[in-house]
């Protein structure tokens, strides 16, 4: 079938399983013709992945912890597909402490970990991307409201998640003139594996969930959607932006 993405070859970085926006957006992706080729972090997540990926989509290991792993991984990629026009960064974490202590007690190594995951590994995809990004070519990440409110107990991930924003501009500043565009998507809150790790989820969720227009959260699949869209030709006016993606909770 032909779609928006038909001829485009989209890289998707931070499928876990099938509850993972990073799925989502794969199968709208798929939906609107695009092909796609997974990465994700270590040989649990690929077990998990085997179960329910269709064989003919291609996975790359790519744990954003080292600049090394990228620049590998985005070298294999290369070698095997030649140009790319788009990535996805659906890549989050912070660990347990940092998570639950409240930001008075963020300790500089926990900071420092959920920012080099979180935020920087966005940068470092876009750089080591770069060389196999067609112009146009669209990146997009996923980020949440609590950059821009103090949501109760998003801590440490609310100041990360601010970071990534600001990087979304400033990338999206240095590498308009190699047509390569680079946009957020603020999504509502949907109950994945990273949510659960958020002290009080269930509320989270909840008051998420109360706050949208209708009563009822966003999809993963109308997430996967909307980036279907951004990784489209039709969205080549729209660069440095954070598009909401949450049902109007961000009205409230
Ligand atoms: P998820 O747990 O399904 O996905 C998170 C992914 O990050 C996993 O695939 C995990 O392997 C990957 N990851 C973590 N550390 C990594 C590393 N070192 N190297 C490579 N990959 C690593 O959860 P999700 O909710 O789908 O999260 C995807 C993105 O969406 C995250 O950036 C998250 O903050 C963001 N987000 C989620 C929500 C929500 O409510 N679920 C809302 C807004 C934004």
């Amino acid at each position: 079938m032909d779609g928006i993405l038909t001829g485009k070859t989209i890289v998707i970085m931070g499928v876990a399983n099938k509850r993972s926006i990073a799925w989502g957006c794969t199968n709208a992706l798929i939906e609107q013709g695009a092909r796609v080729i997974l990465t994700y972090q270590n040989d649990r997540i690929k077990e998990s992945l085997q179960r329910f990926v269709p064989e003919d989509i291609d996975m790359v290991e790519c744990d954003v912890a080292e600049d090394s792993n990228i620049e590998l991984a985005f070298q294999k990629i290369g070698d095997k597909y030649g140009k790319i026009d788009g990535v996805i960064h659906a890549i989050a974490f912070a660990d347990k402490d940092t998570l639950t202590n409240g930001v008075l007690n963020t300790e500089k190594e926990g900071y420092d970990l959920a920012q080099n995951i979180s935020a920087y590994s966005l940068i470092a995809v876009t750089r080591y991307a770069k060389p196999y990004l067609n112009n146009p070519a669209s990146i997009i990440t996923l980020t949440y409201f609590g950059s821009i409110r103090a949501i109760p107990n998003y801590n440490m991930m609310g100041i990360a998640k601010a970071s990534l924003e600001s990087s979304v501009r400033y990338l999206a500043q240095e590498l308009g003139g190699d047509g390569i565009r680079v946009n957020a998507i603020s999504a509502g809150a949907v109950k994945t594996l990273a949510v659960t790790g958020i002290k009080g989820h269930s509320e989270l969720l909840k008051m998420s969930k109360g706050f949208t227009v209708d009563n009822i959260s966003v999809t993963i699949e109308e997430i996967g959607n909307v980036a279907a869209f951004l990784m489209s030709d039709l969205s080549t006016g729209m660069t440095g932006d954070t598009l909401f993606v949450d049902k109007g909770v961000h009205l409230m």
